[in-house]
This record gives C-alpha cells, structure tokens and sequence, in this order.
C-alpha cells in the first residue's frame, strides 16, 4: 500500500517518529531554529522537535551538554577554495578547530551550539553549500567521482549531473518525508570511486549502441547499504542516458516514499523492499511510474581502487596534475582546512577534493609547479606519501562525539596503523576501518581488515574491544571480481592487545598468502 493510503488507513502501524513525521515535516526545523531556538536556547527545544533538527544537518553530540555536530554536503566530494575557507573559518569560530571528513565525502563539525547555527546557515549559503538534508529520512550528501572533470579514465564529467541531481532534492518537500535516508552515488568512473553497491541507488559507468550510435549513460544499482543488516545493491536491467538520470533518481525516490517500510525503524532502508521485492519487480514499478527504458548495455567498471589516490597523478589536461593527500583518519584542524584552499589557489585550479576514503586531493597542479607544492609544510602531514598503514586507515567518529560509540575510535585508529607501521613490512597496502559500533558509518564490512567496537568484562570492570572481519572488497562491474563483505572471525580482543592481534595476524597472511 502506498505511503498516503497507508497512514491514512493505518496509522497504528507506523513507528513512534514516523507518527512525529506526519505532525511535522523535518525541513520546518530549520525556520523553527533560526527563529525560534537560536533565541531561546537549547533548553527550550522539545525533544520531538529536537529529533527532527536532523533535516537541518544537525545531530546532538556527546557529551550531551547541549552541544551539536553538524555535517555539510559537499556533491561528489569538490569544493572550491573559498568553500574550504568557509568552513574553516566556521570551525574555527563554532568548532573548536575540527573539521573531520566523512566516508560520504562530507565535512563534519563538532561542538557547536543552538545560537550559532543561524550564522553558519548564512555563512554557508553565501558559498553555495548547505547542511541541510545531510541527516534526516530524505535523500542526502550525493557521493560521486571525487576527480570529476579531471580524471583520464571516466566516461564524462559527471560533476553537473550530480549538482542537478542534488539541486532537485535538496529542500523538496516531496520527498522530505522518506522511510529512512537515501544514500546516492554517481560515477562514471570505471574504478568504482563512489562505492556503488553500499548505496541505496548508484549510477555506475556504461555504454551501450543506440540507433547506430555509442551512447555513454548508466547502469544503475539500488538497494544497497551496510550498518548492522549489510547488502550489496543489486542490478536493475536498464540503461540511462544522462539526461534521465534525474528521472530516474525521482522515480527511485517516489517507490521508495510510497511503499518503502515505516513500521520499524530497522526495517526501513531501501534495501529490506528491495530484498523483498526483487530487482525485476522494482524495475517494473519504474518503469510503470517514469516511462520505458532499454536494458543494460555494456557495463564499463573494471575494477575498484577504493577511493585512494595518493600520490602526484597527470589530468587529461596537459601538463596538469592531481595530488591525493593523506588526511588522517579524515581529521583535519580549521587551520589545515585553510591552509588547503590556500594550496589550491597557490597551486592548483582552486578546488578542494574530499574522497570516500576520507583524504583530500588538489588538482590542476602544473607540471613546474608540483615539487614546489609538494615541499609545502602542511604537506609534512597531510602527505601524499603517507606509510602504507597509516594512509589506508578509515575511522568513524566514535565515541569522542557519538552517542551509540561503545569505543573511542579516532585516536585508536591511528595508533593502531603507527604501531603496524613500525613492525612490519608487506608489499601491498592494507586497508583497515574502524568503527564504534554496528551501524558501520567508518564501512568495516568493504574493509581488508574491519574492526568493530565492543566491551568485555574484566576483573576491573567493562573494557573496551573490538570484534574483526577480514577481506571484505567493493567489485569491478560485470568482468570484474565480485563484492563481498568482510567475513567476522571469532572472539573479542581487548583495545589494549588489538594491535599486537593485528601484527600476528598480519605476519601470518604474509608468510602463508597464496596467489589472487
Ligand atoms: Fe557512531 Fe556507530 Fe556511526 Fe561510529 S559507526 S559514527 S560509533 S553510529
């Protein structure tokens, strides 16, 4: 039964926020907050109202003294120099000097408080960015080919289209109200660089002979997501043009808010329909709803590099050059977020890039300007030569700001990929995510090495401890090797042991590793 008729008929049904949802629309926060609480503080927000401020991008943080994180979209992970500025200027003045990069190339604050959201929306808008929609049951942050337009192996700039795509959704009270989030991805990258099949709908690169003619468009995949229920989006057999996209992007969105769950919380992402469903009937009420659409043409991904782009790297451009730099476990301070788009204005074609793998990339770099910015101090730290350990570590934000963390993760991660890379040597680099509990934000199951947040009891009381999945992987399209999400191993080891675990771990994968 389709949403409306649904509450309508049966409203006892619906879970205790969904019944908050049909009293208020989300988006109504964000007037509610710059009229209303920024003035009267956070005292004065009912806790109904405060569950909803997550339309406006805001969540409340640990430790709950009435502070809040805020995260703001930034469409297939490019900002310009002066929306870098911005938000460093924002975290230096709101945030104490943090601005964490997420896994969905968003940027992150912490620590701010009611009375200072108003300024920041208008701080934000006045560069053309927007946290609004980057939390909330609506369709969020786009991730998308984080070198869009300066990338030799994509089929077409794919920026515009995301930023069109974006543009339709973003404050669309009809599609306000969905289930539960939906996640977007678009690429025309044949390396798989926006993570397709842990979206809810992806758009993957593909070609197909139309009229005589190779036409370059999509293939497109729908139902996928991790958190404590993984699953791997599946293939709808269509293809789309560019231009139908959006179209199709709507009428994804329409099925979903129409017959997507709302009883339970749990249940309620994209990917439980689909399951249930069946890639061929979801196709079908597409096309009934938006029109005909030929089948699958020739799919282009051939392979996945996990969003990693260290290293100095030619553009299609001549004589120009891409740097991927390593952030840290997506960490960056107010001023190294300045400092960047000073780069990319001293250096480069003054963009900032963020990737799924939390790193930064500055782009349009001349070929006699690369080793003068590659001396930079601020490239001492953010390297573009990091230890392999280090450069391919992914945290969540754990429990330094996030109430359902069981563990701190940030801190832990990089100690972890310091020590291991201290110890040991490998002749491949391994990609190692750590997150502070099931729902997977830091994407443990697409790890070689995920490890999970967890407590064991010792003789001095709860400790903090980690569960590990091994070998999960993101796939290569239709010829290429298949995704699979990382196998848990059992038993529980102790935060204090994890990384000696780690070391014999690893040490045995070197000596007894066979080929592929
Ligand atoms: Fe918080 Fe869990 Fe997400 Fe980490 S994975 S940020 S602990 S909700």
């Amino acid at each position: 039964m389709a949403y409306e008729a649904f509450w309508k008929e049966d409203s006892d049904k619906l879970s205790a926020f969904e019944k908050v949802k049909l009293q208020k629309d989300g988006l109504d926060m964000i007037r509610a907050i710059i009229e209303r609480y920024a003035h009267q503080g956070f005292d004065s927000i009912p806790a109904d109202d405060l569950d909803l401020f997550k339309w406006a991008g805001v969540y409340q943080q640990k430790p709950k003294t009435g502070h809040f994180m805020m995260r703001v979209r930034i469409n297939t992970g490019i900002m310009t120099s002066d929306q870098a500025r911005t938000l460093a200027e924002i975290s230096r003045l709101y945030g104490r000097g943090l601005a964490d990069i997420t896994t969905r190339q968003a940027v992150q604050f912490h620590w701010l408080t009611v009375e200072n959201f108003p300024d920041i929306f208008k701080r934000l808008e006045e560069v053309g960015l927007y946290s609004f929609e980057a939390c909330g049951d609506c369709p969020r942050t786009i991730v998308g080919n984080p070198l869009a337009g300066i990338d030799k192996d994509e089929l077409l700039d794919t920026k515009a289209l995301v930023d069109e795509v974006n543009s339709f959704f973003v404050l669309n009270r009809d599609f306000s109200n969905l289930p539960r989030k939906l996640k977007m991805s678009i690429s025309a990258n044949p390396y798989n660089n926006a993570h397709a099949e842990i979206n809810d709908l992806a758009f993957t690169p593909a070609v197909k002979v139309i009229d005589g003619q190779e036409v370059v468009g999509f293939h497109v995949m729908v139902g996928g997501g991790l958190s404590a229920k993984p699953h791997l989006a599946q293939k709808l057999d269509i293809f789309v043009v560019p231009d139908k996209v959006l179209r199709v992007a709507e009428g994804v969105a329409t099925i979903f808010r129409d017959f997507g769950y709302r009883e339970k919380r749990n249940h309620a992402r994209l990917k439980f329909l689909i399951a249930d469903w069946g890639a061929e009937k979801f196709k079908d009420r597409l096309i009934e709803l938006i029109g005909d659409l030929p089948p699958r043409g020739e799919d282009k991904t051939a392979g996945w590099q996990a969003a990693f782009f260290d290293g100095v790297h030619p553009q299609p451009q001549p004589g120009l050059n891409y740097v991927g730099l390593n952030v840290p476990v997506g960490r960056l301070s107010a001023d190294e977020l300045a400092g960047l788009a000073e780069l990319a204005d001293a250096f480069g074609d003054g963009t900032v890039r963020t990737t799924m793998s939390q790193n930064a990339i500055l782009s349009g770099v001349p070929d006699d300007k690369v080793d003068e910015l590659l001396a930079a101090p601020l490239l001492q730290r953010l390297s573009p030569s990091a230890k392999p350990f280090i450069s391919r570590t992914v945290a969540c934000t754990g429990n330094e700001f996030c109430n359902l963390a069981l563990v701190e993760t940030k801190k832990r991660a990089v100690s972890i990929a310091e020590y291991l890379d201290e110890h040991l040597e490998l002749d491949e680099k391994i990609r190692l995510h750590v997150i502070g509990c099931p729902n997977a934000c830091g994407q443990k199951q697409i790890a070689d090495i995920g490890l999970q947040g967890a407590l064991v009891k010792t003789p001095e009381g709860m400790a903090e401890a980690f569960d590990l999945a091994i070998g999960g992987t993101l796939g290569g399209g239709d010829a290429g090797p298949a995704a699979k999400f990382a196998l848990p191993l059992k038993g529980r080891v102790p935060a204090s042991e994890i990384a000696g675990v780690l070391e014999q771990l690893l040490l045995f994968y070197k000596n007894e590793r066979q080929e592929d």
